[in-house]
């Protein structure tokens, strides 16, 4: 099986679902190390690994979803709720560049009292006052589809009115795991996985840049997993029609983090993540770039490089996922020094251009 699988990849066909089942399940660490780094190699020099410095602002704990993965959202009427201001939002930010950040993701719960106009403004105001320093993810997707529906607007509504005042980017976070089995079990309140891909085509088509994310490490099935990639995989593949405008600029997975949750459970070891991530780059063959996650992995992450990924972070905040136990080092030059240790020259990227647009 598995020279059957190297030979369609070195033909450049693609594998298919049961594949990338077996690949998982049998292959050995070696063999998948060998099969991503051939499908990276199409798209980057095989020593080379970008990165940037960025940092996630949590500008409200407040949601109404219920994830049972969750450990950083509070209900509306909790004790310990906050809404930043644009001035806090603005030290958060002044402190990310102050690290030598390029990049600000916004994460936040599903406000109930927030409109678009909320969000039209805040970052209107950021952009005002760090022009051209950062570039902004403004929302994951999973936001976007709450505050379209509280604003009572279709997401092609929504993204039009975010593209006019200026936004640039919406991020594929909140995805976790897309399917439905796996949304009902965990998540019933946040959105239906069609309902998702309908949400990040309108972002795409108002010429606004997204990624694609996925989180692991859950209860998830097998299954579960292969059936996000593969509807991924066709989702991309629709995006790359001529005529149509804008595809997902790149894939990220990272790995839950149990602690002070509801749903609870362990650390997925890193050579499930490691396995599943090298999967991933052998079977999205239409994806350029595929990241992995120093916020979830620590250094650990840097081993992806040599399972397929080619790109990525270095944190300095996320409350989500510290909430859940994840621990950011700032200690920027050890964790590249990880990279350059395993035969990689880690090179300090701009943030990915917004397809069709200049970077
Ligand atoms: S993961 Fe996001 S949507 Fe779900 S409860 Fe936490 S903040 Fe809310």
């Amino acid at each position: 099986m598995f020279d059957s699988i190297a030979a369609r990849i070195d033909a450049r066909q693609r594998i298919s679902v049961d594949d990338a089942r077996w690949l998982f399940q049998h292959a050995t660490d070696d063999q998948l190390q060998d099969l991503a780094s051939r499908v990276r190699a199409r798209f980057h020099p095989p020593d080379r690994a970008t990165y940037l410095v960025m940092g996630i602002v949590n500008y409200t704990n407040v949601c109404v979803a219920r994830c049972d993965y969750c450990a950083f959202y509070r209900f509306p009427g909790d004790p310990d709720t906050y809404l930043l201001s644009e001035e806090q939002v603005a030290r958060r930010i002044a402190g990310i560049i102050s690290l030598g950040g390029t990049m600000v993701s916004f994460n936040g719960g599903f406000h109930p009292h927030l409109r678009i106009e909320d969000y039209t403004r805040l970052f209107q105001g950021l952009r005002r006052r760090f022009p051209d320093a950062i570039t902004y993810y403004e929302m994951t997707v999973a936001e976007f589809m709450f505050i379209c529906k509280r604003t009572g607007i279709s997401y092609a509504e929504g993204a039009r009115r975010f593209a006019e005042s200026g936004t640039k980017w919406i991020s594929g976070g909140g995805a976790e795991v897309l399917a439905d089995s796996f949304r009902l079990r965990h998540s019933p309140g946040k959105y239906k996985v069609e309902d998702f891909y309908e949400a990040q085509a309108a972002v795409l088509d108002a010429g606004l840049g997204s990624t694609a994310t996925m989180v692991i490490g859950f209860d998830e099935t097998l299954d579960e997993r292969l059936e996000h990639i593969d509807r991924l995989r066709r989702f991309q593949d629709s995006r790359l029609q001529p005529g149509v405008r804008g595809a997902l600029a790149s894939f990220l997975c990272w790995t839950y983090k149990p602690y002070n949750t509801e749903l609870g459970g362990e650390e997925l070891p890193t050579s499930d993540y490691l396995r599943w991530l090298a999967v991933c780059r052998i079977f999205l063959d239409n994806f350029e770039h595929i990241r992995t996650s120093v916020l979830t992995r620590n250094e650990d992450a840097l081993l992806g490089l040599r399972y397929g990924a080619d790109d990525f972070d270095l944190p300095t905040e996320d409350e989500v996922t510290e909430k859940a136990g994840a621990t950011i080092s700032l200690e920027f030059e050890r964790i590249l020094d990880s990279a350059r240790k395993l035969g990689f020259t880690p090179v300090h990227r701009a943030p990915l251009p917004v397809a069709g647009q200049a970077a």
